[in-house]
């Protein structure tokens, strides 16, 4: 099939080049003409696992294409996938469409046969609708089927998960459109993937309803963990305890410093306030949203506790800046927020992050490392902020320089009681309170 993707961000550039690597021929278009020119010397933008091979592999064997040409892409393609960002509107909290809309302008100019309009994009309850009325100009009668087919990869491990989806849900009320998609996602349905076909707008939900449950589970357990610190259970036992019952599964039932990243907090916002729109109560979702925000403050003014309430001229080293091992997306990450509030208070920030980003903060108070060594140089509190497997055998003993040293481990990576042999202050997530 001839597939264009608009907007090559995350979403855009691994689903398109998994359609190709499935045999498809396709297209990956952006405004962001650098990109794009980087993109034909195979340049990935982004920091994904296996992606780059992949890649590779596709455009050298022209199944995938990239272009800024946007007009000519969507006219020499059957399917038209809708993959640009849908961020949060400031003042109203909703999901900012403006990308979206511009988008389907520009294919509404440019129906010159039937094509699948599909938004990947995360969209709110009635979007398709709209977008329906913005296309449905005379000359395009009978041109188009706009559908929903959210996408459900988690960064890191994207591949995999567009590639073996637990389900693949496909949004419409027309059978055309429908039969079209169930043969595009034919390759990955074999492979015992759910097809689930639904209403458009049930389709939207599904995506929302989704994001907001998880995040209402890792905010779940964080509470959990507060309990825990001060009743001295360890939350890691909680979370195999429940997690061993098959209603409630073990994952996203880590406690932590909190959800972040281009998904779950945007997403959670956009969903209150399309229920608010609909005149109907989420105050679930509501509770989740506001102690996860919570979470970073509590965080700050827990590591203000663990250093004596005194962080004038201290060393902080944070290892590890991004939302979640396995990616650069520094989106809402629960670092953003708490490295500016110890900074407030006098400290001074190393950090060390292996995807890499290097620039995320403007301020002479905060250092970005190339090294963990380097990082961890003359800390005073060293924070283990991100999972990456590369934190998880550390020699603390080695790394601690000054006589006050302390670890916060923030993924409870390490053993208290190992550290406490090892005569390492240690300080963790839901286990000892201090
Ligand atoms: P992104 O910001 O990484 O990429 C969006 C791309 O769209 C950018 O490259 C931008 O230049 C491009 N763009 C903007 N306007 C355009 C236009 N008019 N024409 C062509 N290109 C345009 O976004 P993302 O993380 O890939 O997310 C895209 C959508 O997918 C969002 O709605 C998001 O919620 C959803 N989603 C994201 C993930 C994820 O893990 N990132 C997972 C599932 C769903």
């Amino acid at each position: 099939m001839k597939i264009c993707m608009i907007g090559t961000g995350y979403v855009g550039l691994v689903s398109g080049t998994c359609f190709a690597e499935l045999g498809n021929q396709v297209i990956c278009t952006d405004i962001n003409k650098i990109k794009i020119a980087k993109l034909n010397e195979c340049v990935i933008p982004i920091y994904e696992p296996g992606l780059e091979e992949l890649v590779k592999r596709n455009f050298k064997q022209g199944r995938l294409k990239f272009s800024s040409d946007i007009s000519s892409s969507i006219k020499n393609s059957d399917i038209i996938f809708i993959c640009v960002g849908t961020p949060t509107k400031k003042k109203t909290n909703s999901a900012n469409l403006k990308y979206v809309f511009s988008v389907t302008n520009t294919i509404k100019n440019n129906l010159n046969k039937y094509k699948v309009i599909v938004t990947k994009s995360t969209v709110p309850v009635t979007t398709g609708d709209n977008l329906e009325k913005i296309l449905n100009i005379k000359k395009n009668k009978n041109k188009f089927d706009v559908i929903s087919n959210p996408e459900f990869l988690r960064e890191g491990e994207a591949i995999r998960d567009f590639m073996y989806p637990d389900r693949v849900v496909v949004g419409t009320g027309s059978k055309k459109a429908n039969n079209i998609m169930k043969n595009l996602y034919l390759p990955i349905i074999k492979k015992k993937s759910r097809y689930f076909h639904t209403s458009r707008r049930a389709a939207e939900l599904i995506k929302y309803a989704s994001n907001a449950f998880l995040a209402a589970k890792i905010t779940y357990i964080n509470e959990l963990a507060n309990l825990c610190e001060k009743s001295n259970i360890d939350v890691k036992d909680v979370s195999i305890g429940m997690g061993l019952d098959e209603r409630i599964g073990d994952r996203f039932l880590r406690a932590g410093p909190g959800y972040g990243g281009s998904c779950f907090p945007k997403d959670t916002r956009a969903l209150v306030t399309t229920a608010k729109k609909f005149k109907t109560n989420l105050s679930i979702v509501e509770s989740v949203i506001k102690s996860n925000d919570n979470r970073h403050k509590l965080l700050a003014s827990r590591i203000i506790k663990i250093m004596s309430n005194n962080l004038n001229n201290k060393k902080i080293s944070f290892l590890g800046v991004t939302f979640k091992a396995g990616t650069d997306d520094m989106r809402e990450s629960p670092a953003l927020n708490i490295i500016p509030s110890l900074i407030k208070k006098g400290a001074t920030i190393n950090y060390y992050d292996p995807s890499g980003p290097k620039d995320i903060f403007k301020s002479k108070k905060i250092k970005h490392c190339k090294s963990i060594k380097d990082a961890c140089n003359k800390a005073d509190l060293l924070i283990v902020h991100t999972e990456w497997n590369e934190f998880k055998q550390l020699n603390f003993k080695k790394l601690a320089q000054r006589k006050n040293f302390k670890v916060f481990d923030m993924r409870n990576l390490y053993s208290p009681e190992k550290m406490k042999k090892n005569n390492i202050k240690y300080f963790s997530i839901g286990r000892y309170l201090i």
